[in-house]
């Protein structure tokens, strides 16, 4: 007998559990593309899209994932034979250096391993050192997916602006944009790179660069950026194809549409982050209380830079693929794969596994997934520290 029937949760960091309100935006005829009221549709995302990042500068949007936004914020600003310099906290800084040496960029990486966020102090180290100024951007990914680890966005700027360094800040915020706090304006940041899978409870498909006037600077003194990626005619429009460059990614445009108005103008983004936190320290309480006997132990120690949108779990292999498996198969949840922490080859791959919680989420689903993990906890006999589920249940009713 299993118990996995009933509706399955994808507890996974992305794509993320879609609302039934955005599905059913998007069960529709196709709409013209030429006029009416996709146009309008279109143009009223741009605003709401901009309160999810803090900002009133510009958004460029595109068909495409995550790394789709990468490549743009890099050729737009980035010309073969400039150097980046790379903060890498876990698995995609190493993913966004890689793509921007294949562009011809020189990378400098700054390692901070698995398990810790970046330190600005390092990072100012390595501008002050940079005499020549040959640095055109830092590459920062606030919430690293794989390991959890949230860097300080506002600190690193702080510790830029203190070196009187002129590289642009770029933001990756594609785990945590609508779930981890970004104000990109306030903080100064220059761009903001996301998708609309994660925080945006969109299906996977679109993604977004945003920004401010001194990027478009630096992209207004790139001698060459491809039709495709340039982000002046997506931000600034004189026709509606040039949004996309081609034709809309019609249906997603309705569901991300559903998608901002559950966010923006029915929770509110300062409710939406407020919940992602409350439902993180409900996590964090539930692996605490495990972790106490046994294998599990979370992947970043330290509270303050945890990620309020996903959560990386050490727990030995090859406890971490049979506890994923049994939930899929007994429980109807899907807890995530541990993602750069082996290769996937090597037997350690099998000791990991990550629980995402970000998006459309409640108390009410993540206490199912809690209390499913510690059914598998219990049937397969893994030792674990008692009164997780308490304590997690104690986070939510103080909310
Ligand atoms: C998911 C993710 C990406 C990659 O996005 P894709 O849509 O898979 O291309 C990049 N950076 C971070 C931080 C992510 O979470």
């Amino acid at each position: 007998m299993t118990l996995a029937h009933g509706r399955h949760t994808l507890a996974i960091p992305g794509p993320s559990i879609m609302p039934d309100r955005v599905l059913q935006a998007m069960h529709r005829a196709a709409p013209n593309i030429y006029t009416g009221e996709l146009l309008d549709l279109a143009d009223s995302l741009v605003p709401d899209l901009k309160e999810v990042a803090r900002t009133k500068h510009d958004v460029a949007m595109y068909i495409g994932n995550g790394h789709a936004a990468w490549e743009a914020s890099l050729v737009n600003v980035v010309a073969p034979g400039e150097t980046v310099l790379v903060p890498a906290t876990g698995n995609f800084s190493h993913g966004w250096a890689a793509m921007a040496e294949r562009l011809g960029a020189e990378v400098q990486l700054i390692d901070f391993g698995k398990r810790a966020a970046l330190d600005p102090a390092r990072v100012a180290e390595a501008l002050n050192a940079d005499k020549a100024r040959k640095i055109k951007a830092v590459l920062c990914v606030q919430t690293d997916t794989a390991t959890s680890a949230k860097s300080d966005v506002a600190a690193l700027r702080k510790a830029m602006d203190a070196t009187g360094h002129p590289a642009l800040l770029i933001v990756d915020c594609i785990a945590c944009l609508g779930c981890d706090e970004m104000q990109m304006d306030a903080w100064g940041v220059d761009i903001v790179v996301a998708g609309c899978q994660k925080g945006l409870m969109t299906p996977p498909g679109m993604c977004f660069v945003y920004f401010n006037d001194k990027a478009a600077e630096v992209r207004k003194r790139m001698e060459r950026v491809s039709s495709y990626w340039d982000w002046v005619p997506r931000a600034d429009p004189e026709y509606f194809y040039q949004y996309w460059c081609g034709t809309a990614p019609t249906h997603h445009l309705y569901g991300l549409r559903e998608a901002l108005n559950m966010i923006v103008h029915e929770e509110g983004l300062e409710a939406v982050w407020a919940r992602h936190a409350t439902l993180a320290r409900a996590v964090w309480a539930a692996f605490e209380a495990w972790s106490v006997e046994g294998p599990i132990e979370l992947n970043i120690a330290d509270r303050a830079v945890r990620s309020n949108a996903v959560t990386s779990v050490r727990i030995g292999a090859p406890t971490g693929t049979q506890l994923r498996d049994w939930l899929t198969e007994e429980a109807g949840v899907t807890l995530g794969i541990g993602l750069g922490m082996a290769e996937p080859n090597d037997p350690a791959w099998h000791g990991f596994f990550r629980v995402g919680h970000m998006g459309h989420l409640n108390s009410h689903m993540l206490m199912g997934t809690l209390g499913s993990i510690q059914a598998g906890l219990t049937a397969l006999q893994i030792p674990h520290g008692a009164g997780a589920l308490d304590a997690a249940a104690q986070v939510c009713a103080e909310g």
